[in-house]
């Protein structure tokens, strides 16, 4: 093992928390970051550093934003009659990407997944049945949870939940490879997954 000066290794060890980062790529980075001009280096520090401290999840539907309640749900032009269910907020920039869904979102934060202990209570659903029952125009529930067994799982759970309140309740369909990622379907595959919903 190679010894750093202490700070150098402190950077080294930082980096490689990152995923996809392992030791080598971790040591190339800081070293690529300690050959930058300062400016350029303290904006990555500072673009961490601010991104931490004034983004925040929205109180209405639970997305990454700097602002409460978000841009999305504060738009008067949204259809606020429809909310379209999905895992992460990055689920949120995959579907906004393909500028067609004018309806407003909740973020879950994750899946059931009784496997790993994971259950209602740990994801943002209470929120979400808050948020209907308060809502005088929700009228549809699209949930958007990745194709696996977790997200399918959690989809039905959400539609027994849901659609006792008259609410209707569906599902993203064709197009996403079963097992596949939602934020990694491409634009035209995400459009007609919508466009393709089926009821639960
Ligand atoms: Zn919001």
């Amino acid at each position: 093992m190679q010894s750093y000066p202490q700070p150098l290794a402190k950077l080294i060890a930082e980096l490689s928390k990152l995923p996809g980062v392992g030791g080598k790529t971790a040591q190339r980075l800081a070293f690529y970051i300690l050959s930058m001009p300062d400016a350029e280096a303290l904006s990555i520090a500072d673009a961490i550093t601010s991104a931490k401290r004034e983004l925040k999840y929205c109180s209405v539907c639970g997305n990454l934003t700097d602002i409460d309640p978000c841009a999305i749900c504060a738009d008067p032009s949204r259809d606020k009659s429809i909310v379209c269910v999905v895992e992460t907020p990055k689920d949120v920039v995959a579907i906004e990407r393909m500028k067609e869904y004018k309806g407003l979102y909740h973020v879950l934060h994750g899946v059931i997944a009784p496997m790993s202990g994971i259950g209602p209570e740990d994801i943002n659903v209470s929120s979400l049945l808050v948020r209907l029952r308060e809502s005088d125009e929700a009228a549809e529930v699209i949930v958007a949870t990745n194709p696996n067994i977790e997200g399918e799982a959690t989809a039905m759970y959400l539609a027994k939940l849901i659609k006792p309140s008259g609410i209707k309740v569906s599902r993203i369909a064709h197009g996403v490879p079963v097992g596949g990622d939602l934020e990694y379907t491409d634009d035209v595959t995400l459009a007609k997954a919508m466009e393709g919903r089926r009821e639960l």
